[in-house]
Order: C-alpha cells, then structure tokens, then sequence
C-alpha cells in the first residue's frame, strides 16, 4: 500500500498497470475501482494490511465500467457486501458488460472482432454487477466526494473530486501513462469529443478546488495540477481548432 495524500491509499499489490484506490473516512474506507479480474485477494490483502478487515470496506465506487476497473468487483462485493456506486448512466454496462464499445477509430474497426475474440475469454470476462447506488452529477457521497460525470471515455464514467482534501481521482478521463498529462486513448473512447468536453470541465468548473490528480493509469501529479489540465486544454484545441468546448 502506498500512502498518496493522508488517508489516500494506492493499493500498489495488484502492480501499477491501473491504480485502485482506498479512501479513508469516518465510518471506515471504500474502494475507488477493483482492478482487473482476480485482484480481490491481492486488494483485500492490501486493506488488512493496514489494518482494514473486509467488512470495514463500506462503498466500492466505480469510476467506469471497463475490465480494468470492475474486473474484481462483483468478487469484492461477494466478500465485503459493500454496496457498489455509479454513475447512473453507467449501470447499463455495469449490468451488460458486453456492450461495451472501443471506438470508431479506423484501428478500432480493423482490432474489433479480436476484441469481441477477446471478451470470450475467461479470464477476460466481466461479470456483470449490478449497481445499487446510483448518482448524477454534482451528487456528494458520504466519503467526502463530489461524483462529477466526465463522459467520453465511457457514457457514465466519473471523475471524483474531494474539495476540502483538494484532491481529484480523475479514474481514465485523464492518465500519466506515457508520462505527460493526456485524454483518454482514442482507440477505446467512442465519444472523443466528449472526453475533451470532460477535461474542459475539470478544469473551467472545479479546477479551482484541487491541487492533487491521481489517475486509473499513471503517477499523480501532485501539484498545481489544475494548471496542469489547463495546458492539455490549450493544447487539445490548439491542434483541433474550431472546437468549441
Ligand atoms: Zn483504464
């Protein structure tokens, strides 16, 4: 376990291809994404390890409904009874993994009977789950967080924002993977248009109230972040101008 902010875990045993994350609060902690599938050992493990059982897990968030992300929940859900929170738009693919979509890009086209290969494997099978909280946008959860939707990526993903804490868990709306600040990756976000209008909004509407990122994929930025998201923005519509946000 690594300690990110005081009280912001990232549960380093499951490796750092995607960061899950476990957040301290009042009544015990909840866990922001589950990894992929066969993680829940390896996260629980994580959890006792500073001193958290399984029944002191008390929401499991899902940022978006991708295999990364939900590939442990409904086993983590099968331990804990904790109940699972989304996004209201992102039920539907909670609830019926295989409509998920990559992207109309020409490479996504060409890769998309390969990944519909893919999805029957069973190591790379979702299960599906079925949420029992839903919010919308601007909703304020009990850990603290406000549930921004960011869609573009996934229809209902969400990025959450703790003022008080200033910190963002900005799920795969942004990422650090190569290094520098970046959207979503074109091939799996069918609504790139979308995506850029979510990191505008992280930026126009709630930059002001964070100073940390930390991401599904990639290092945190730890400060002036928003500045940061500030730059991706010009850049995203230096190079395609004529959009407007
Ligand atoms: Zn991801």
């Amino acid at each position: 376990m690594k300690e990110i902010l005081p009280g912001l875990w990232d549960v380093d045993e499951i490796g750092s291809m995607v960061h899950v994350y476990l957040w301290e609060w009042e009544d015990g902690v909840s866990l922001i994404d589950t990894g992929v599938p066969g993680n829940e050992t390896k996260i629980l493990d994580g959890a006792r390890r500073i001193g958290y059982q399984p029944s002191d897990i008390k929401r499991l968030i899902v940022t978006h409904a991708d295999i990364d992300h939900v590939g442990s929940l409904k086993a983590i859900k099968r331990i804990t009874h904790a109940p699972v929170a989304c996004h209201t738009v992102e039920k539907a693919l909670l609830e019926h993994p295989e409509r998920r979509r990559p992207s109309g890009t020409p490479l996504a086209l060409l890769l998309s009977p390969l990944f519909a290969l893919m999805r029957l494997a069973p190591a790379l099978r979702v299960e599906p789950v079925s949420p029992d909280e839903i919010y919308v946008d601007g909703d304020r959860l009990p850990e603290g967080f406000v549930m921004i939707h960011t869609p573009g990526h996934t229809p209902g993903h969400i990025s959450l924002l703790h003022p008080e804490k200033r910190f963002l868990i900005a799920g795969d709306a942004l990422n650090t993977r190569t290094g520098p600040l970046s959207g979503p990756p074109p091939i799996f976000t069918p609504n790139m248009d979308n995506a850029h209008r979510s990191i505008w909004k992280l930026w126009k509407k709630y930059g002001a109230d964070y100073d940390t990122i930390v991401f599904g994929h990639g290092d945190p930025i730890r400060e002036n972040a928003s500045d940061a998201v500030k730059g991706l923005i010009d850049q995203i519509y230096e190079t395609e101008p004529g959009r407007a946000a």
